[in-house]
């Protein structure tokens, strides 16, 4: 089956769905496609987002996003793309796992980012529970507690010097430091803890993070343990349309600052851009791409602005 839209929208992460809400009030036909439990918002526990006084559940404000784009009449279909492409008539084919094909005058991507993955015990069972895969998002929940940044880049590095400042004392677990020299100075004139060319090889707690295991047989007691390996965006999906990449690390969409793509009608919000991995500044992409995305349709559909 084949459906038309003004603007649809890759994921439905924060970024995707005040895209949509954006896109739908300027009068644009939108859908957001992708599946709630995905969203890297989907587990998390948020106190450091605009307004909100309390710890708000990130389920409960993704449950709310999508209301929301709803009433403002986008079309919320759960379900993941698998395959785009462009077509001569300029329109994008999105092609759906149901095997339903949508035709869109602009796409886009939201699809947020995997985080890589340490792949050792106890990292998947005691994920939220003293583990965690961003600095940013969770280091106020270890004030004052012993926590462990794994990791060897310059993410690894500035989050362990983040975390001195919260917590009562930061070790950094890493193969080699592969860091600028002014960060290596930073790091080495800190109080953090370096244990260079080393490995963790467990993270053991039951319920709670204890400590981390190291391959030399040392064990850090420890309450958190941040896993920054840094991260991969969905982007495999649209590298045949010839999608460029940030220029520095070659993961992530490179935007303009009204969040376009080099490919015309083609924009992208959120994490798929790269880091800080935060709601707020997803939200601020989404709305520009949202506006933007609608205001391309319009032109290229003939209609008036
Ligand atoms: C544990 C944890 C705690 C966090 N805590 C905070 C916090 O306290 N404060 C804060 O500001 N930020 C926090 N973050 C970060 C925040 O969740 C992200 O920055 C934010 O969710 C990014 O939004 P996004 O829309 O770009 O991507 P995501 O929210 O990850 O959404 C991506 C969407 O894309 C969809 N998708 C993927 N592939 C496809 C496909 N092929 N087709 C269609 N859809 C697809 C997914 O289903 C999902 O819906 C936290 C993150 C984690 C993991």
């Amino acid at each position: 089956m084949e459906s038309e839209f003004d603007v649809v929208i890759l994921g439905s992460g924060p970024a995707g769905l005040q895209a949509a809400v954006h896109a739908a009030r300027a009068k644009a036909k939108t859908a957001v496609l992708g599946k709630m439990r995905s969203s890297a918002l989907y587990r998390a526990h948020v106190e450091n987002y605009c307004c909100l006084l309390d710890t708000v559940s990130g389920e409960s404000i993704l449950n709310e996003g999508r209301q929301q784009a709803e009433r403002f009449g986008a079309a919320l279909i759960d379900e993941d793309v698998l395959h785009i492409e462009r077509r001569e008539d300029e329109r994008f084919g999105v092609t759906l796992e149901s095997g339903d094909t949508l035709l869109v005058r602009s796409v886009i991507l939201a699809m947020g980012v995997s985080r890589n993955r340490l792949n050792v015990a106890g990292e998947k069972e005691l994920l939220g529970r003293g583990v965690s895969y961003c600095v940013d998002c969770d280091a106020n929940f270890f004030r004052n507690q012993v926590v462990t940044v794994v990791g060897s880049g310059s993410a690894a590095a500035s989050g362990a010097l983040r975390m001195l400042l919260v917590a009562s004392e930061t070790h950094l677990v890493c193969e080699s430091l592969e860091i600028s020299e002014k960060l290596r100075y930073q790091l080495e004139s800190s109080r953090a803890q370096v244990h260079a060319g080393r490995k963790v090889t467990r993270i053991v707690g039951e319920g709670a993070v204890r400590a981390v295991l190291l391959d030399n047989g040392e064990e850090i007691e420890t309450s958190g343990v941040f896993v920054e390996l840094g991260a991969k965006g969905a982007i495999e999906l649209v590298t045949a349309l010839g999608v460029a990449l940030d220029s520095e690390s070659m993961r992530f969409v490179a935007v303009d600052k009204k969040q376009a793509t080099n490919v015309p009608g083609l924009f992208a919000a959120g994490d798929i851009c790269g880091p800080p991995w935060q709601i707020a500044k997803a939200v601020g992409e989404g709305c520009v791409a949202g506006l933007e995305a609608a205001a391309r349709a319009r032109r290229a559909s003939g209609r008036q602005e």
